[in-house]
């Protein structure tokens, strides 16, 4: 690595941004119920809610959006998308979704039905509710390790290989439909699978003939984890490390809003089973669209093409992952806690540690996000007990195990200048954190409610 290092890009584009003062914002997230996804995004200054669909395109990619092919059939754009697709993941087959829940809509299905279970290291969000939409249950299997947020392993995404064992003998081979495996692992804060865990859970699916299905959303930034922290990777090609980790799948869904780093887009991926593949084509025709764009515009297909190669760069990956190892270093510096090691898109800052006098049923690390908005206009959400909601059965708060607040950063969209921001931010605040009151809950929708629903600084 050099001896200078900042973002590998220069901006040749730009969109204002501005902070409202301090009174104006305490105006606007009291008129939002104190609840950031109600804020317009024009009242925020710094926007860490997701790394989803929010990052900046290429020069490169712009031009290539130019010259999308919109034909219906035989589109060349489609054409420059399997050719890239080919060239990373070194499958036979690909199609096009318009993003990573389609993939998991046309996907799902074909695998799970009632009296079914899908295993993972842990199932982000949409992939458990379209396990549970094809009527089978979602096992979470992550190693234990994820759970202590202070201790150091280099893979806390990894799955817990043993339990995946014992877990397939209680269920019973047949039952099983599928083995997924999430790349980074997201639900645990972006955590990475060394590639010797995911050859392990491989051979386990094969051993039981259980196909092995890999969630593709950050698999660059685990490719580039895997290069950083494990023995015979250093001197690999993120290309080649990206092409071993799909030869242990079957099969692969994707969000492009992630890595792929376009806007809206999604991928689904068969290795070398053409018959399984036409099953594919056949879902995809009545739920996404013809095969040739899957609920996408040809411009989209093109910068999604481009996205990928650009994803896979080292230098993109090193200033990607460093941004987030930035922030982290500075906090600890700061002796602010944290999930550590920091993940790759997102720092989860522990609320618990900062405001202990604030009771889960308080919300603490949704305190600290209404904080860092009224602070510096900076947008975060809550990870915790806020959003885990109530108990389906009694009614009851569920006491989340962590309080998290998560800062997910957009890719190449913010400088380190935006990073210091931050970072003061969050010094100024744990300065007060004495001081600061926790939420109570005025009105809230029976399920999602973290979404929608509307709160109150308590007296
Ligand atoms: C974002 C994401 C999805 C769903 O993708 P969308 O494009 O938001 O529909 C699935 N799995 C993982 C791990 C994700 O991060």
């Amino acid at each position: 690595m050099s001896k200078y290092f900042a973002e590998p890009f220069k901006i040749k584009m730009v969109e204002p941004i501005k902070v409202l003062s301090r009174e104006e914002r305490i105006e606007k997230i009291k008129e939002a119920n104190y609840n950031v996804f109600a804020l317009n995004s024009d009242d925020v200054y710094i926007d860490l809610l997701t790394d989803s669909g929010t990052g900046a395109m290429s020069d490169q990619q712009w031009s290539g959006v130019m010259r999308g092919d919109e034909a219906y059939s035989g589109s060349r754009s489609y054409k420059e998308l399997m050719k890239s697709a080919k060239d990373i993941f070194g499958y036979e087959y690909f199609q096009p979704v318009h993003q990573g829940r389609a993939a998991e809509k046309v996907v799902m299905p074909m695998y799970l039905q009632e009296g079914k279970v899908a295993i993972s290291n842990m199932h982000f969000d949409t992939t458990r509710a379209h396990v549970e939409l094809a009527g089978a249950r979602a096992i979470d299997c992550v190693i234990e390790e994820a759970a202590d947020t202070e201790s150091y392993h280099p893979f806390k995404g990894n799955m817990d290989n043993k339990r995946l064992v014992s877990l397939i003998e209680e269920h019973g081979r047949e039952k099983v439909g599928l083995i997924i495996i999430t790349v980074t692992n997201n639900s645990a804060g972006g955590q990475p699978v060394s590639m010797e865990n995911i050859r392990e859970t491989s051979e386990i699916g094969k051993k039981y003939d259980i196909p092995v299905c890999i969630d593709a959303a950050r698999y660059a930034e685990n490719a580039y984890f895997i290069k950083e922290r494990e023995e015979g990777y250093e001197n690999k090609s993120i290309k080649d490390i990206a092409r071993e980790i799909f030869s242990y799948g079957e099969v692969f869904t994707m969000s492009a809003k992630k890595d792929a780093i376009i806007n809206m887009g999604g991928l689904i991926g068969v290795k070398d089973r053409e018959d399984l593949f036409e099953t594919v084509k056949a879902r995809t025709i009545p739920l996404e669209g013809f095969i040739s764009y899957g609920g996408l515009a040809g411009r989209d297909l093109e910068a999604m093409a481009i996205g990928l190669q650009e994803g896979t760069d080292y230098d993109y990956l090193q200033y990607r992952v460093g941004q987030i190892e930035y922030l982290a270093g500075k906090l600890k510096e700061a002796g602010i806690a944290h999930q550590s090691p920091a993940g790759g898109h997102a720092l989860f800052v522990d609320a618990k540690k900062m405001l202990p006098h604030i009771p889960y049923y308080q919300f603490p690390a949704q305190t600290l996000a209404l904080e860092l908005y009224k602070e510096a206009g900076i947008r975060s959400c809550d990870i915790g007990s806020y959003m885990m909601g109530n108990n389906p059965d009694t009614g009851e708060q569920i006491e989340s195990e962590f309080e998290f607040t998560r800062l997910a950063v957009p890719r190449r969209v913010y400088t380190q200048s935006h990073l210091d921001v931050i970072v003061e931010a969050l010094i100024a605040i744990k300065e007060k954190a004495d001081s600061l009151k926790g939420y109570e809950i005025t009105w809230e929708p029976p399920i999602l409610r973290h979404f929608t629903a509307k709160l109150k600084p308590i007296e």
